[in-house]
């Protein structure tokens, strides 16, 4: 049964019968999903919306204060731009923070992985900004006293009251942006480059006592300084609340302990781990949780894994203890299961956990799941252990039969991981299967198939693919491959939802 299913790359299994193919939606804004994704797309523009209000209001601060009209020669012209410089460079900071916060409507809107694309995007440019902020106000403050830029930065550093912390704050922007630069982060392993950036914190924290006491902008009784200190306060609030207060919160609340650990195929393994009210996680099928498994060695170690099963809640017992109340006194027993390839240390630890370990979790987050539904199709395609959240997706995310197809790519059959799962799960849902095995094509384009599809292509497999919303999990340089595929068969960027194992 299992060799004729993985016998020939590109075979069809699991549709029901007879079942015709799904007949193509004319018009995709009507559907189940439709109000969903309209939600989604506003909320979508308004971040956009905030943004830049967000920078427009920084320099609206100096301008309704008279700054503009403060400016009568060069100068006075160098310093006005050092201190827009600075405002602007502060706020793409306060939005940086804001983005990594994991806020529920950010990640809801835009997801996990994107929110910290846009973060990465504004860390050049904010760093630019308050080295320009630094260098222009030396050159002002200095022409309008007679002194070279170094001197007069030196004067500041020594005579004015918390500059000396402005130069530590601009010394540590430094370094956590040029760690962050991926060439020089790809030498380091994750932890080095994480507790580096952590110094972000310190350099918010030594950024702003110069803001408040040097500079009339935001002296005592201005409404700019309430402005300003409320900024900090709500993105401190935001980063205590949902960084550190929400997953203590989760963790008490889902006392998920270690059940077992089952080997897949080399190198690959789930997790099972029990929990308490797993009910309140349901419809997170494909979203991914940041896992600290608590066992020496590990605890310190936080990463992020999908869960490649819903979570699940135990039946209510049936005997003498079901005639005891059940209503909320006693939260169920539930299950959860992630999968996990060994891609490093870290990861290959978690083989050997011990059934009964404690799990602090952070989540769940990202869009990879029914939240980012916007159509009535739907095509999943999954490759290594990408195909793993594909997996959980598919036992939850709604579709009628013969609306649903799952690619599966893999260079041999072993690497299609939980694929008898997914083939009971598509007859029973009946949705279209195909197993894409072999080895790369030698392409020099590149194509995510198999050298035995020759010139195949996505639409080849799934013709109405342009009105479908497509999931495509797995290795960054094929994903990106599939990504170009399903764009020239007609999918938009708003019908692609990917996520990424890397960063
Ligand atoms: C949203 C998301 C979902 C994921 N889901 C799964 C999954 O379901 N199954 C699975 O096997 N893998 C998944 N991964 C990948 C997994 O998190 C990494 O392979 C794992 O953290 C590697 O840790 P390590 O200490 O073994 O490896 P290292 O030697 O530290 O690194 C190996 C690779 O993992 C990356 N990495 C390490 N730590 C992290 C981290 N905290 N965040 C992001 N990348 C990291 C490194 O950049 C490197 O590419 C997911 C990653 C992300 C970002």
């Amino acid at each position: 049964m299992k060799s004729q299913l993985l016998a020939s790359p590109g075979q069809r299994v699991g549709t029901p019968e007879g079942q015709p193919p799904a007949p193509t939606r004319r018009n995709p804004t009507v559907g189940r999903f439709a109000a969903q994704h309209r939600r989604r797309m506003f909320r979508t523009d308004m971040l956009t919306v905030a943004l830049w209000a967000s920078l427009a209001a920084a320099l609206a601060l100096w301008l309704a204060d008279g700054g503009a009209s403060s400016i009568g020669n060069v100068t006075q012209a160098v310093t006005a731009v050092g201190i827009l410089a600075g405002l602007a460079g502060m706020d793409l900071v306060f939005l940086m923070l804001l983005l990594a916060a994991r806020l529920p409507f950010v990640d809801g809107a835009v997801g996990h992985d994107r929110a910290l694309e846009f973060h990465r995007k504004l860390g050049k440019p904010s760093l630019y900004l308050l080295l320009a902020h630094g260098l222009l106000l030396a050159i002002g403050y200095g022409m309008a006293e007679g002194l070279d830029p170094v001197s007069e930065a030196i004067a500041l550093w020594v005579l004015v009251p918390d500059m000396w912390l402005a130069f530590v704050s601009l010394a540590l922007f430094i370094a956590v942006v040029v760690t962050s630069l991926v060439a020089v982060r790809r030498r380091f392993p994750y932890e080095f480059w994480y507790f580096v950036h952590l110094l972000t914190y310190v350099a918010v924290a030594t950024a702003l006592p110069h803001q408040f006491s040097v500079g009339g902008l935001f002296a005592e009784g201005t409404w700019q300084r309430w402005y300003w200190l409320l900024l900090c306060i709500a993105t401190g609030s935001a980063l205590a609340w949902f960084r550190v207060a929400q997953p203590l919160m989760a963790t008490f609340r889902h006392q998920l302990t270690v059940r077992r650990v089952v080997r897949l195929a080399p190198g690959v393994f789930s997790v099972e781990m029990s929990g308490l009210r797993l009910n309140e996680l349901s419809g997170s099928g494909g979203r991914f949780f940041v896992w600290r498994f608590l066992a020496p060695g590990m605890w310190w170690q936080a990463h992020p894994f999908s869960l490649s099963a819903e979570p699940k809640v135990a039946p209510p017992q049936v005997g003498p203890s079901s005639t005891l109340p059940s209503s909320g006194f006693m939260p169920r027993q539930g299950s959860l299961r992630i999968t996990v390839r060994n891609l490093g240390a870290g990861s290959a630890l978690l083989a050997s956990l011990r059934p009964g370990t404690k799990v602090a979790i952070e989540g769940p987050y990202g869009v990879f799941s029914t939240a980012a539904r916007s159509r009535e199709r739907v095509v999943m395609i999954g490759a290594g252990i990408g195909i793993t959240p594909l997996r959980a997706l598919l036992e939850s995310t709604p579709f009628s039969p013969g609306q649903a197809t799952v690619l599966l790519r893999g260079s041999s059959a072993d690497e299609l991981f939980l694929g008898d799962e997914i083939l009971e799960l598509c007859r029973k849902r009946g949705a279209t299967l195909f197993h894409l095995t072999g080895p790369r094509s030698e392409n020099p384009q590149g194509t995510w198939l198999p050298a035995s599809a020759g010139t195949t292509r996505l639409r080849d497999y799934v013709p109405d693919i342009g009105d479908a919303d497509v999931y495509i999990c797995g290795p960054s340089a094929w994903a990106r491959n599939v990504l170009a595929d399903a764009k020239s068969a007609g999918a938009r960027e708003e019908q692609l939802h990917y996520e990424r194992f890397d960063w």
